[in-house]
C-alpha cells in the first residue's frame, strides 16, 4: 500500500505559480475553505509581471479590461493610471491584490516545482521542489502560464561572448545602464519591438536582428484621470459580464459584417477607424474573415503595410520591416509606440537573418554569413517555450507513471485546456487548447478558467467525490473539435509560436483554441450545468 511520503507537507490543494491565475486561484480554493498552498519560483508575485521587466514593457490590453472583476472593492479602489499600464503597474497591481486579500501568507516564494507524482492508490499528487521539498495534495493546480518558459535560442557561441547576454524575460531588477554601449537585440516579436523602440534612444548605437518582420499597429496610450475612472467604473457591472462573450475576451468585438460583404468605401472607413483607436481592435476588433478568407485577408495586410512602409525614409529597409511573406493576424500583433521610426535613426541598423543568417556569437560580438558585428551588450528577445515549456519543464506523472511531457512529444493532449486524461485531480490554466493559450485577454481566460475549476472542485467535495478525471472520449471529442476549428483558418499556414513552430523540433500544433471566447465558455458552462458529463468521479 502507498503511503504518505516521508516529510510531506499535507494540504487540499497545491497551486503552482502566483501570477495572474495563481493568485485568483488561491482565492477561490481558500474560499471554499481548502488548506492550499501556492508555490512560486519567483521572490514574488506577479508571475508574467515578475519576469518581464525589460525596458518599454507594457501591457497591449487596455489596463479597465485587464484585471480582476471579483472584488468590487478592489474595482472601486484601484485606479489605472494609464490606457495601456506598464510592468511597474502591472506589478503593482498584483502585490496590491496580494497584500488585500492577505494571499501571500499561503505562497512559497523562491522555490521551483521539479515533479509533481500521482499516486494512484491515495489519489493524491506528491509534488516535490528542486531543493528536495515534498507536499502531499489532493488537487494540483498548474498556473505555470503559458508565455512563462524563456526559449534561448540554439545559436552557437554564447559562452563566448564578453558582454552581458540578457533574455527579455529574466531581465535584471537593477537598472541596466546603455549609455556607449553597441547593443544587439535578437528578436522583433512584441517583446523584441518594446525594447528596441525604448533602449534605440538611450545606447550608443543598436543593431537588431530580425528573422521575421512583423505588423504592428501603433499604441494609442492616454493618461488617465478620476474623471476617466469614474466612467469605467460606472461601467463595470456591464463590462465584467461583456468580456467573456466576445471573441477575445476584450469589451470590442468583431465588426458586424465580413470584409466580403463590405463595399470598398465602408471598407476603408473601418480599417481607419480601427487604426486609429489604436489598440489590439485592428485585429481582433475588426472583419471576422481576415483569419478565414485570404483574399480579404490579403486586402487587410495591404492597408496595413502600407502604412508601415509611409512611416520608414529608406526604401530597402523598408523592405525588409513590412512583412509580405504571411497575412496580417496569422500570428500575434504587437502594438508599437515609434517602433518603425525607430529606424530612420542614425545609430540603429537592421539585419535581416533571411538574407545572412547568424553562424556564431562571438566574444565580440555576432558573426552572419555576411560580416561581423561588434557588440558591448546581448538581448534575447526570443520568446519562450509557449503552451508547454512550463509544464514540461516539471516532471509531472500521472496513472501508470506516464509522463506528460514524454507524451506531449506525441502530441498535445488536454480536455479544453483545463485537464488531461490519465493526471486525476490534475487541473491547468493557460494550458493548449483553450483560448487563453493565445487567442484572449488573458485575464478573462483566466478568470474563467480559476472559476471553472473552482466549481468543480466544489462540485466534487460537495458529493464526497475523492477524484476527478476527463474520459478519454471527452478528450479525443475536444481535441477532433479543436482541431476542426483551427484548420477552418489561416493561422496554421504561418509560421509562430501560436502553432510552436518557434521551437526546434515541436511538433506543429494550434496552441490555442480559436472558436472564440464566448464560445468556449458556453460550453464549459453547458458541461458544468448538466453535472460534468464526460468527467469519471470516483
Ligand atoms: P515571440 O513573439 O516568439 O518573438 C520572438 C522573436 O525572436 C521572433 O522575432 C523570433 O523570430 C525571434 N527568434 C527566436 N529564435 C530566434 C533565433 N534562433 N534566431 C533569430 N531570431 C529568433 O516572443 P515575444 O516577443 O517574447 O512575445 C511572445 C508573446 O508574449 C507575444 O506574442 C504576446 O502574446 C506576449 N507579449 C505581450 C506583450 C504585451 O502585452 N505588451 C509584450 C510582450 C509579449 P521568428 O518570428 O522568425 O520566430
Amino acid at each position: 500500500m502507498a503511503v504518505r511520503p516521508h516529510s510531506a507537507r499535507t494540504y487540499d490543494a497545491v497551486v503552482v505559480g502566483a501570477g495572474i491565475s495563481g493568485l485568483y486561484m488561491l482565492y477561490r480554493l481558500r474560499e471554499q475553505g481548502l488548506n492550499v498552498l501556492a508555490i512560486e519560483a519567483a521572490t514574488s508575485v506577479g508571475g508574467t509581471w515578475y519576469w518581464n521587466r525589460y525596458p518599454g514593457a507594457r501591457v497591449d490590453s487596455q489596463s479597465h479590461v485587464y484585471q480582476y472583476w471579483f472584488s468590487d472593492d478592489l474595482l472601486n479602489e484601484w485606479s489605472w493610471p494609464e490606457r495601456f499600464p506598464d510592468q511597474a503597474v502591472m506589478e503593482q497591481y498584483l502585490n496590491h491584490v496580494a497584500d488585500r486579500f492577505d494571499l501571500r501568507s499561503a505562497i512559497q516564494f523562491d522555490t521551483r516545482v521539479r515533479s509533481a507524482r500521482y499516486d494512484e492508490t491515495r489519489g493524491r499528487w506528491t509534488i516535490a521542489t528542486a531543493v528536495g521539498e515534498v507536499f502531499d495534495a489532493q488537487y494540483a493546480v498548474f498556473c505555470t502560464g503559458g508565455i512563462s518558459a524563456p526559449l534561448i535560442p540554439p545559436i552557437p557561441g554564447q559562452d563566448k561572448f564578453r558582454g552581458p547576454i540578457f533574455h527579455t524575460a529574466r531581465w535584471p531588477k537593477s537598472e541596466v545602464d546603455f549609455s556607449d554601449k553597441r547593443v544587439g537585440i535578437i528578436g522583433t516579436g512584441a517583446t523584441g519591438i518594446q525594447v528596441i523602440q525604448s533602449v534605440a534612444p538611450q545606447c550608443a548605437h543598436l543593431t537588431v536582428f530580425q528573422r521575421t518582420p512583423n505588423y504592428a499597429v501603433p499604441m494609442r496610450n492616454t493618461r488617465y484621470g478620476a474623471e476617466d475612472m469614474a466612467q469605467f467604473r460606472a461601467r463595470y457591472p456591464e463590462l465584467k459580464k461583456r468580456v467573456h462573450g466576445t471573441f477575445a475576451g476584450f469589451d470590442y468585438d468583431f465588426v458586424e459584417k465580413t470584409f466580403a460583404e463590405t463595399d470598398p468605401a465602408e471598407r476603408e472607413q473601418i480599417l481607419e477607424r480601427l487604426w486609429n483607436d489604436g489598440s489590439l481592435a485592428m485585429w481582433i476588433g475588426g472583419f471576422r474573415d481576415l483569419f478565414t478568407d485570404a483574399a480579404a485577408n490579403e486586402e487587410i495586410s495591404k492597408f496595413v503595410r502600407a502604412k508601415i512602409r509611409a512611416r520608414i525614409h529608406d526604401p530597402e529597409v523598408a523592405d525588409k520591416l513590412v512583412p509580405s511573406r504571411y497575412g496580417f493576424g496569422t500570428r500575434r500583433v504587437p502594438l508599437e509606440n515609434g517602433y518603425y521610426e525607430t529606424f530612420n535613426r542614425a545609430n540603429v541598423a537592421l539585419v535581416d537573418l533571411g538574407a545572412e543568417p547568424i553562424k556564431t556569437i562571438t566574444a565580440d560580438g555576432i558573426r552572419t554569413s555576411l560580416q561581423e558585428i561588434s557588440l558591448d551588450m546581448l538581448i534575447l528577445a526570443t520568446g519562450f517555450d509557449t503552451g508547454t515549456g512550463a509544464l514540461s519543464a516539471i516532471d509531472v506523472r500521472g496513472r501508470g507513471d506516464v509522463s506528460m511531457r514524454e507524451s506531449w512529444k506525441n502530441g498535445i493532449r488536454t480536455t479544453m485546456g483545463l485537464t488531461v486524461h490519465g493526471y486525476p485531480n490534475l487541473f491547468t490554466t493557460m494550458a493548449p487548447f483553450a483560448p487563453a493559450a493565445a487567442f484572449c485577454n488573458v485575464p478573462t481566460c483566466l478568470q474563467q478558467q480559476v472559476d471553472w475549476i473552482s466549481d468543480l472542485i466544489r462540485y466534487a467535495r460537495s458529493r464526497g467525490v475523492a477524484t476527478i478525471e476527463p474520459t478519454r472520449e471527452l478528450e479525443d471529442r475536444w481535441i477532433a473539435h479543436h482541431d476542426e476549428v483551427a484548420s477552418m483558418t489561416l493561422i496554421p499556414r504561418t509560421r509562430s509560436w501560436y502553432m510552436g513552430s518557434n521551437v526546434e523540433g515541436k511538433r506543429p500544433q494550434l496552441l490555442s483554441y480559436i472558436g472564440g471566447v464566448g464560445a468556449y465558455r458556453k460550453q464549459c458552462e453547458e458541461l458544468k450545468a448538466s453535472g460534468y458529463p464526460g468527467f469519471a468521479m470516483a
